[in-house]
């Protein structure tokens, strides 16, 4: 099932070129007073959720998707992971670069480790980026998303695919400079997730997808997820062996070769096979 959400926080489920606005089925969330728990509630209750949606789908509205204003399909992710340099000729470009790596430490996954997304940087992508630093160059990186749907902690790999709710294209963007990466990553606007949340009965094989991002029209990355140094399954163990995962929570799980600076009015097209496409407009602050 393909969950969108759009507009001002309608829920609907994609068929083809139409959108199924199933708004209803989010009454069966619970609803909550403060404090808040520290997972997705829709993402939490994805199962009955889906449930609820296929007894309407068949007579909800059906709208146009091309007329929708996209949203993250994750409205309250509890964190944002992120994996840095998780595909060979990224970490070799990026070595190779000193507009990348400004003097940064450029270690391999392996040892570098994973990083924070602030959450508050999440939107989906009829929301658009909005340049943050334009002094700088500020970058794309297309990735695939994966979404936890299991409050899980110390996940071996061979367990991780059953932790997961679904998956969504990501866009991880970049303020360069010598800051910190968790800090050049968040900016507002600079996560964008959509274009909708794929549940992962539809994706059995994470491993095997390719995916590109255009900018402009023209082919900047164009890679497969098999080329990443560390898959979903040891992606998943490796940050839960760190912390506890929540439903909801993302991981980015690394960009390939082809990261290149982005301009206002710019238009990205970022696809993920098996997921779809999304466009996502840049502008200026
Ligand atoms: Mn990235």
């Amino acid at each position: 099932m393909k969950l969108c959400r759009f507009g001002e926080g309608r829920l609907g489920v994609v068929e083809g070129t139409t959108v199924r606005d199933v708004t209803p089925a989010l009454d069966i969330l619970p609803s909550h007073r403060y404090p808040l728990p520290t997972c997705d509630l829709l993402v939490a209750q994805l199962g009955p959720l889906c449930e609820r949606v296929r007894t309407l789908a068949g007579r909800a509205p059906a709208l146009p998707l091309a007329g929708l204003r996209l949203l993250s399909p994750v409205a309250n992710p509890g964190k944002i992971i992120g994996a840095p340099l998780n595909y060979q000729k990224h970490l070799e470009e990026v070595r190779g670069d000193p507009q990348l790596h400004h003097d940064n430490q450029i270690a391999a996954i392996h040892r570098g480790g994973l990083f924070l997304k602030a959450t508050s940087a999440l939107v989906g992508a009829g929301e658009g980026v909005v340049l943050a630093r334009p002094d700088r160059r500020n970058d794309h990186e297309v990735e695939l998303a994966v979404v936890i749907g299991r409050r899980v902690r110390g996940v071996p790999r061979d367990e991780a695919l059953g932790c997961v709710a679904g998956y969504c294209i990501g866009l991880d963007m970049t303020v360069r400079g010598p800051e910190e990466r968790c800090l050049r990553k968040s900016p507002d606007t600079y996560a964008v997730l959509g274009p909708w949340l794929v549940t992962a009965d539809e994706l059995p094989d994470p491993g095997n997808l390719e995916l590109s991002l255009a900018v402009n029209g023209d082919v900047r990355q164009r890679s497969s997820t098999r080329h990443m140094v560390l898959g979903v399954p040891e992606l998943i163990e490796f940050a839960s062996a760190f912390c506890t995962l929540h439903p909801g929570d993302v991981i980015m799980t690394g960009t390939p070769e082809g990261v290149g600076p982005i301009e206002p009015g710019d238009t990205l097209l970022a696809s993920v096979e098996g997921i779809g496409t999304m466009e996502v407009a840049v502008r200026a602050a």
